[in-house]
């Protein structure tokens, strides 16, 4: 098994263990660990949504148009509820990470950087030295809301809060508060590392100019709601999904699917143009 696997599966089976060991006497450990099931998968399904599918597609590349009142409804509960990640910064860090992969001014990894060094860029990137996210919706009130550092201090805080509020014991409430954020990190290294490291995955398009992998596993495929699929999405960035062949196993597309079913999201013009060496005879969107 691959070394990102043995990790990705050691932080899901230790969250469950200590979901069992911690859970409150009042609940008892099975009623505990289907809370913290719960908490894990809604929360995790929500900050996919929200950075892969709306803020990765929808915005960052324009791929896909979204409902501007389901942008921001995403973009409130997830970042007051769940996972924080300052939506204005992160488009303008995937913006730059295009722009310069893997080379100096991108924020995310240069090639030279080990595991350890990326770890520490996950949670503090190098400074970007352009803006390329002046979009119009950032000026939206959700957007000037979250997007700034007093809201960066106070969403841990309150999501806290919350959690202690509804199950009022603080062992408890950290493990799935740290648990979640944990097991964050570990999605954000599959795309920032592994997937930015020539020994892992594989390629289906041979560029010279950056290091983007394709890693075609189940777990972290659905974990990053396919953003693993790098040298695919690197290569064609506009294209809406990030699998190039129908037998590339797709977790992203299928919630994007489903989110066209309930109305919320329609292709842009650039996002379902299939490019011609692509190996799909028809979108499936
Ligand atoms: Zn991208």
């Amino acid at each position: 098994m691959k070394i990102y696997n043995v990790i990705g599966y050691s932080i899901l089976s230790l969250y469950l263990l200590a979901c069992i060991y911690f859970a409150p006497a009042a609940l008892g450990p099975w009623l505990g660990l289907c809370v913290g099931v719960t908490y894990f998968v809604f929360f995790w399904f929500l900050a996919g949504i929200y950075l892969a599918d709306v803020l990765h597609l929808g915005i960052a590349h324009r791929s896909l148009d979204y409902k501007d009142w389901f942008i921001k409804i995403v973009v409130i509960v997830n970042n007051v509820f769940g996972v924080y990640v300052d939506p204005v910064a992160w488009v303008n860090r995937h913006r730059l990470h295009h722009k310069h992969s893997d080379h100096a001014g991108d924020p995310n990894k240069l090639a030279s950087d080990g595991f350890w060094r990326t770890l520490y860029l996950c949670i503090f990137p190098y400074s970007c030295n352009e803006d390329l996210a002046a979009d119009k919706i950032f000026k939206s009130w959700p957007f000037r809301l979250v997007a700034n550092n007093y809201f960066a201090l106070f969403s841990p805080v309150f999501s806290l809060g919350v959690l202690w509020l509804l199950v009022r014991d603080w062992r408890f409430v950290l493990v799935m508060w740290l648990g979640l954020r944990i097991f964050a990190i570990w999605v954000n290294m599959i795309q920032n590392y592994w997937t930015h490291t020539r020994q892992y995955g594989y390629r289906r398009y041979d560029d010279a100019h950056d290091n983007a992998m394709n890693i075609g596993e189940w777990l972290p495929v659905t974990a990053t709601f396919s953003a693993c699929l790098q040298n695919n999405h690197h290569h064609y960035p506009g294209l809406l999904r990030l699998s190039h062949s129908p037998d590339e196993y797709d977790f992203g597309f299928a919630t994007v699917k489903w989110m066209k079913s309930l109305g919320v999201v329609k292709a842009t013009e650039k996002g379902g143009q299939i490019p011609e060496d692509v190996r799909l005879g028809a979108l499936g969107f």
